[in-house]
């Protein structure tokens, strides 16, 4: 047995804040983290691009990393409304998460544009925090496997390794809903991201921290943070407000309250 990866709690503020909420959300949270004793975490959150310069610069003496939403994945030129991930990175982001199921539903993203992207985000030394999950109607057809498995593989640069790629298993049913996978089902997924990491990757894929997203509260935060190979957590609504993100923040295990078994790849 071995001790499971760092955690990683991110909070993805999508399309809310303007300049004062935002601020004082992360000032809330700059007090909390540089005033916390506990099991160690890495905690970002991914403000919108409007305040992704602001936060970064206010947050940078701090542990807090910041992260974009979501980035094109040229360098530079005639794109009239994109932003690169040079660019992101010239802020001060540390990550940027590709492929959110609501960029996949509203533009259209495949696979194919979500691996371009996490190539541009690795590309400039920030990690990429990669979405998959599947839909309400995937899962009643019983095919959860079979799309996690596509949509990882496919969506993965060859430029992966442990320190620029976190995976976030989001159902995309689970997202903003108030409902969740039971714990099982949570760890079954994990368990399968797991291994296929290790096939592609080797021993680093044990590294690699898969996040489990959707609807996690304060509530059931506890739980979900002790499944076997649930290495954080990305956090949509309950980033919002300082109490709950600060709860789940401060649900992390210790690091000898979870491990996980080393499997050698096949
Ligand atoms: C998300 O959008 O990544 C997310 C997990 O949202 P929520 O926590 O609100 O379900």
């Amino acid at each position: 047995m071995a001790n499971a990866p760092i955690p990683v709690i991110a909070g993805n503020w999508k399309m809310n804040c303007m300049h004062g909420d935002g601020h004082a959300l992360a000032n809330d949270l700059a007090e909390r983290m540089l005033n916390r004793y506990g099991p160690p975490v890495d905690v970002a959150v991914c403000p919108p691009l409007t305040l992704l310069g602001s936060v970064a610069a206010f947050l940078s003496a701090t542990p807090i990393k910041v992260g974009a939403q979501d980035c094109s994945p040229l360098t530079m030129g005639a794109h009239t409304g994109d932003v690169s991930a040079e660019q992101i990175a010239n802020l001060g982001a540390a990550c940027t998460i590709v492929g959110h199921s609501e960029r996949r539903r509203d533009h259209g993203e495949t696979d194919e544009v979500v691996r371009a992207k996490g190539e541009a985000v690795q590309r400039t030394r920030m990690s990429a925090i990669m979405c998959i999950g599947e839909t309400d109607a995937e899962r009643n057809a019983g095919k959860t496997i079979e799309v996690v498995t596509r949509q990882l593989l496919n969506s993965m640069p060859e430029t992966s390794h442990a320190g620029n790629l976190i995976i976030a298993y989001e159902p995309v049913w689970a997202i903003g809903t108030g409902r969740t996978p039971t714990l099982k089902e949570i760890g079954d997924v994990h368990q399968h991201i797991r291994d296929q990491l290790f096939e592609v990757l080797d021993y680093d894929g044990y590294s690699v921290r898969i996040l489990y997203g959707g609807s996690v509260t304060a509530d059931n935060c506890h739980d979900i943070l002790r499944v076997p190979h649930v290495n954080g957590a990305l956090v949509g609504g309950a980033s919002l407000k300082i109490d709950s993100f600060w709860k789940i923040i401060e649900a992390v295990p210790k690091p000898d309250e979870v491990s996980a078994p080393v499997r050698a790849p096949a």
